[in-house]
């Protein structure tokens, strides 16, 4: 797994120092408040395990899958569902968390859906943030790094489901980004 690697961009201890910088931030923001932390499946699973232990504030847990029909690695139509309860979103300030903001579609979503469920404030919380890959405005109220324009694996993101348990973040080798890619429909021999 780790000779598919071309570049590492974040390693494991810059991790840590990052997501320890975030989580005292999200302290003094939320320090005496009862918070919801909702995490979107599949990719923030790690980062959301690491953060919310580095978190002494009294919070609840909630899950939303994100299903994006992506090709490759590029979005395309986005599906919701849902597995928290009303009562975990209704009248409660919740933060959001994901592991990568890029076109920002998935957390405007999100966010969106949080406030129809009558949330009372929505925050966001990243792991990962591509600015320079925007389709809609979106800026999150908390984010451990900026990272280039670039595909990364690791740390929770996948590629063809394969790389979550990388400890670091990398970009892949050309050669196997493109090997497990789905092809457009009608490409194939
Ligand atoms: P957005 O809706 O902001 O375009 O995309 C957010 C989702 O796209 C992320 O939750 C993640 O699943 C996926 N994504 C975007 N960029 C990357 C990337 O560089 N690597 C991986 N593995 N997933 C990405
Ligand atoms: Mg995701």
């Amino acid at each position: 797994m780790h000779d598919h690697i071309a570049r590492v961009l974040i390693t494991e201890a810059e991790i840590e120092v990052g997501i320890s910088r975030v989580a005292g931030e999200l302290t003094d923001r939320f320090g005496g408040r009862d918070l919801t932390l909702v995490a979107i499946l599949k990719g923030s699973f790690v980062f959301v395990a690491d953060l919310i232990r580095r978190l002494p504030v009294p919070l609840r847990v909630a899950f939303v899958w994100a299903e994006s029909y992506r090709e490759g690695t590029a979005p395309g139509a986005l599906d919701l569902f849902w597995t928290a309860r009303e009562d975990e979103i209704a009248g409660r300030s919740v933060l959001v968390v994901d592991d990568i903001l890029d076109s920002g579609r998935t957390l405007a979503a999100v966010r969106r859906e949080c406030f129809a469920r009558g949330a009372a404030e929505v925050h966001t919380c990243v792991f990962l943030d591509k600015p320079e890959r925007r389709a809609v405005e979106f800026i999150p109220d908390f984010a451990c790094f900026e990272i280039e324009d670039v595909f990364v694996v690791g740390y929770g993101l996948d590629h063809a489901g394969r790389y979550r348990n990388l400890p670091y973040v990398a970009a892949l080798k050309p050669e196997f980004l493109a090997s497990s890619a789905v092809a457009p429909r009608g490409a194939r021999p």
